[in-house]
């Protein structure tokens, strides 16, 4: 039921994104923790938390920032399967979301307050991170959405003060995939998705995958 609104927007026989099981919450296991960079009709990166057998998910446009006096929007999004946690690749064109996703962060997290769905309500949620690029404690805080209409998805995600924070920019210095290494642009490459498009996310003057360097063997297959 968590996953009707997920289910309904993508046809799963033209998206490789995962359909998702339905899945009990487990017992003390850890909590999975990821982020995915999404180069869509605007870049974004996503958030996910495992809660309750789904993954709680916010699209924050400009992505997570490790200085604590830095609020970025957070939009509240349909919940994901579990399964999407360790997804990468291409959306294809026409379908929901298209574009070139990349698993930029993964790990687990805690919650501060055990009662998640009560924080939720309240709108704010303290939780420590033990990613790859993430680590200690943020918050989501929910806010009264831009402009007359008051929005119930908008939220804010801050980093709380601690050994973690940082005036690094984050987004900028670890821009490749931690399970691939690929940048966006490389990721579209090998799966057929739209190279230029993808590279748009990635830092300017990173990618290099459409020029070999002179004088160098590259004895990278040819994308298909
Ligand atoms: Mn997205």
């Amino acid at each position: 039921m968590k996953l009707d609104e997920y289910r309904k927007k993508r046809q799963f026989a033209a998206t490789p994104e995962p359909r998702g099981a339905d899945h009990a919450r487990k017992g003390n296991q850890s909590l999975i923790y990821a982020v995915q960079k999404h180069m869509a009709s605007r870049l974004h990166y996503d958030l996910r938390l495992e809660w309750d057998g789904v993954l709680l998910s916010w699209a924050v446009p400009k992505g997570p920032s490790l200085d604590p006096s830095v609020k970025r929007l957070a939009m509240q999004t349909e919940d994901h399967p579990v399964e999407y946690s360790s997804f990468e690749g291409v959306i294809p064109a026409g379908q929901y979301g298209a574009g070139t996703v990349m698993l930029w962060d993964r790990g687990t997290w805690q919650p501060e307050n055990d009662d998640v769905d009560t924080s939720l309500q309240k709108g704010e949620i303290m939780f420590t991170l033990q990613g790859e690029k993430l680590q200690g404690a943020w918050v989501l805080v929910r806010i009264r959405g831009y402009g007359k209409v008051p929005d119930k998805s908008a939220w804010l995600l801050i980093k709380h003060r601690d050994q973690y924070a940082s005036a690094k920019d984050v987004t900028q210095e670890e821009p490749r995939s931690v399970a691939s290494r690929r940048l966006l642009a490389e990721i579209a490459r090998d799966k057929g998705g739209d190279i230029e498009r993808a590279s748009q996310g990635d830092p300017p003057g990173k990618t290099t995958i459409a020029k070999p360097v002179p004088g160098r063997i590259v004895r990278r297959k040819r994308p298909s």
